[in-house]
């Protein structure tokens, strides 16, 4: 008898599972019975042979209509043809030399055909398929056969794993099957209606109709919500449960300092968000919260009087950005903003005063030593940096607090790094500006408490967006830059955008943290094909030409990635000086650069770019009283998909529309997969749009039982599904790293 820890080879001998091994890497039973059927066929129901597209791997259910051998002349062998159907249309099934096989393949006869559709001279056929036939009513292998059922699962498979091969399989595995126990109680599957975790195994490859298949398949979907909700709900309370040092905060320090400087009044957004941070921050447990609020909601302004009441309370604050030039725009627009206030230890500055440093990967040694130095003595208050804060070597005095800007690539063990920066446990403030519909930030952020921001500051001026499409209207783009030209005129800034830094790159969206995957995945959603490359602008060829012809007489400046980080810096700060007009950049401007002046962005290439990238990007502009512009360019067709994105991003400018149209264009497997490191590989089929509804009620499952059983000690099978979970985050950010 076997359970789910078995290995296969005990059950489907050493053989096959090898080939189970290799083919599809599953390893014991329980990795087998997981490996749930795509979709069932129907015995009797044949496969529409019409709908098959031509290069299709397919796996039909059809019935042998004939069977002929052609011979060729001067050849040896022959050509089998059958001939199959679905009662309407035919397909074709051509062997070479192998006569023999029409013993098997007889009139009449339903089969399973597995292969590659291909066309022959008008005809559809599948060439040397693999087949599986099924045995008739009154065949003797009838009672041995893997499809007694009326039902054939149909697994995702390969060439030297077929389906039935596969059945054959999971027939044994459910066969030897010990008795399970099963990790939910049964009262909470009464209350949910849904069927035991054996009886879902069986239905779910053997289903006795498709009915019972559906319940099976929520059922083992509601297991995986479940899990990685009593995953994060348990690290949320763990996390909660801890104790901040006690430190006396001064009312009348840099925070109340500041305050009296800032030039404009909290919107209501933003005052009632800063009361759920300042009672965390007042509170005897660690703040652990995602602030969410679209483009230009005020966040940041919010961050820094979190990082200011952190430093009257005595301990340090640091701020994690994703991109460099952010960190370096942050670094000075907190000097600015704070004056006086960050310049502690000088001749005239007041006692309330700190300091600043920035700390990123490309300080000099010596610098990096002399600041390391500062973090340690607790000779800086504030702390901004990128990922170079992570590294080892940086120890803080007295960290209080960490805010993560703009990150939201950013898993539970990445936070779990930062949390390890400080003796005592830090204050945590996540901020994003994509912004997460609800069952997303129930999963990716489902250990952190939420808090929205979703009013802009007064007096902003919406964003008008257009489609410039240069195939039908070539003339458009001409007009564009003159469009350029009458903004810089009236004083204002504008940024040009393309996707890539030269010609001979491909895309540059390193600052977006784009993994070769997610960019295959953004090009595939332009509907563009990948070689196009030759079409798309580039920094290196656009700023020259730019500068030449269109914006001649403009001042120009090129901004990118590959830049050192005093041109980038340089760059930036005549940009916001007000001393270049238009920047000509990747997307290394793409999330927080804050330039009120900038009225315009052009976006070159616009189909490369997915919709939240787009949002951010067109976020750049329309920051201060200045209406913004957005000039979305793009080459693709007016039917193509890409084209139907661009206009809904044109269409509207809220944040979290548009997100969901990004997530509904998504795999939704990578929206986890890229936000959430790891837990993926235990999320078969749970899907964030579609599963909304379970995700709720899995959480609402996991609070209760782990209000009861905090440590899951009466609920062994479910801590031990649990701690797989946890085992297998930590395994796959070790692997990233
Ligand atoms: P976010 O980080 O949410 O994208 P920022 O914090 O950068 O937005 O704010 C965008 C701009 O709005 C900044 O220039 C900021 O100084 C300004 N701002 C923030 N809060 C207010 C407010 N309450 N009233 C007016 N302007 C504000
Ligand atoms: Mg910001």
């Amino acid at each position: 008898m076997a359970g789910l820890e078995t290995k296969l080879l005990n059950v489907v001998g050493d053989r096959t599972a090898k080939v189970l091994a290799e083919e599809l890497g599953l390893q014991t039973v329980g990795d087998l019975l997981r490996h749930y059927p795509r979709r069932y066929e129907v015995r009797g129901q044949l496969t529409d042979i019409e709908a098959l597209q031509e290069g299709e791997e397919v796996t039909i259910l059809g019935r042998v209509e004939s069977a002929a051998i052609k011979r060729i002349p001067g050849r040896k062998g022959g050509i089998l043809e059958v001939v199959i159907t679905d009662g309407r249309a035919k397909l074709t099934l051509t062997f070479f030399n192998q006569a023999w096989r029409s013993k098997e393949l007889r009139e009449g006869r339903e089969g399973l055909f597995s292969g590659k559709v291909g066309i022959f001279r008008n005809k559809r056929q599948l060439t040397h398929p693999d087949y599986l036939m099924i045995p008739d009513g009154n065949d003797l292998d009838a009672a041995i056969s893997d499809f007694a059922g009326k039902y054939l699962p149909l697994y995702p498979a390969t060439r030297k794993l077929p389906t039935w091969k596969i059945a054959q399989c999971v027939r044994l595995a459910l066969e030897n099957l010990n008795e399970l126990i099963d990790p939910i109680p049964s009262s909470v599957l009464s209350n949910l209606n849904l069927p035991t975790f054996v009886d879902a195994l069986r239905e779910v490859h053997q289903p006795s109709d498709l009915a019972a298949a559906d319940l099976a398949r929520q059922r083992l979907t509601f297991d995986e919500a479940l899990m990685m909700q009593l995953f994060l709900v348990q690290r949320k309370t763990e996390i909660k449960s801890e104790l901040v040092k006690k430190r006396e905060r001064k009312s009348d320090g840099i925070l109340a300092k500041f305050d009296m400087r800032l030039p404009f009044e909290l919107t209501s957004g933003q005052k009632r968000v800063w009361q759920e941070i300042e009672g965390d921050l007042s509170g005897a447990h660690p703040m652990y919260r995602l602030l969410q609020g679209d483009v230009g909601s005020g966040k940041t302004i919010l961050a820094l009087r979190a990082m200011l009441a952190v430093i009257d309370s005595g301990a340090q604050a640091a701020l994690l950005a994703p991109t460099e030039v952010l960190a370096m725009q942050h670094h000075k627009n907190f000097q600015r903003l704070l004056g006086d206030l960050a310049s502690a230890g000088t001749l005239g500055s007041t006692n309330e005063a700190t300091n600043i440093a920035l700390l990123t990967g490309s300080n000099s040694a010596s610098e990096r030593r002399r600041i390391l130095g500062q973090i340690a003595s607790g000779d800086v208050g504030m702390v901004i940096g990128t990922h170079a804060l992570l590294s080892e070597g940086v120890e803080f005095a007295d960290l209080g607090l960490i805010v993560v800007d703009e990150q939201h690539r950013f898993g539970v063990e990445q936070r779990d790094a930062l949390r390890d920066k400080s003796i005592s446990p830090p204050h945590i403030l996540v901020m994003t500006a994509t912004p997460i519909p609800r069952t997303i930030a129930m999963t990716v952020f489902g250990d952190l408490d939420v808090s929205i921001l979703d009013e802009l500051p007064l007096g902003r001026t919406p964003i008008t967006t257009h489609v410039i499409a240069t195939r039908e209207k070539p003339k458009f783009l001409e007009r564009a830059w003159e469009r350029v030209r009458e903004e810089v005129a009236q004083g204002r800034q504008v940024y040009v955008v393309a996707p890539r830094i030269s010609q001979e790159d491909g895309s540059d969206f390193s600052a977006f943290g784009l993994s070769p995957k997610e960019l295959a995945l953004v090009q595939r959603l332009s509907g563009e094909p990948l070689d196009a490359k030759s079409a798309m602008a580039s920094v290196e060829e656009l700023f020259p030409r730019l500068a030449k012809a269109e914006l001649s007489g403009l001042r120009l400046a090129a901004l990118h990635g590959r830049l050192s980080s005093e041109e980038k810096e340089g760059v930036m700060n005549r940009f916001v000086a007000g001393e270049i007009d238009v920047l000509i950049s990747t997307t290394v401007i793409e999330v927080g650069v804050d330039v009120a002046n900038a009225s315009m962005i052009v976006i070159m290439n616009a189909d490369r770019f997915g919709v939240s990238q787009l949002h951010q990007l067109r976020g750049r502009v329309g920051r201060g009283a200045t209406p913004g512009l957005c000039l979305l360019v793009t080459d693709v067709d007016s039917q193509s998909p890409a084209m139907a994105r661009l206009n809904a991003v044109a269409a509207t400018t809220d944040g979290f529309e548009l997100s969901k149209l990004d997530l509904e264009q998504r795999r939704e497997g990578d929206v986890l997969g890229s936000a959430q490191s790891g837990a993926t590989s235990h999320l078969r089929l749970l899907r964030v749009i579609r599963d909304e509804a379970l995700i709720g009620q899995a959480r609402e499952v996991a609070e209760v039982i782990l209000s009861e059983d905090p440590g899951l000690a009466e609920n062994p099978t479910l801590r031990e599904e649990v701690d797989k979970l946890r085992q297998e985050d930590r395994a796959s950010y070790l692997e990233k790293k």
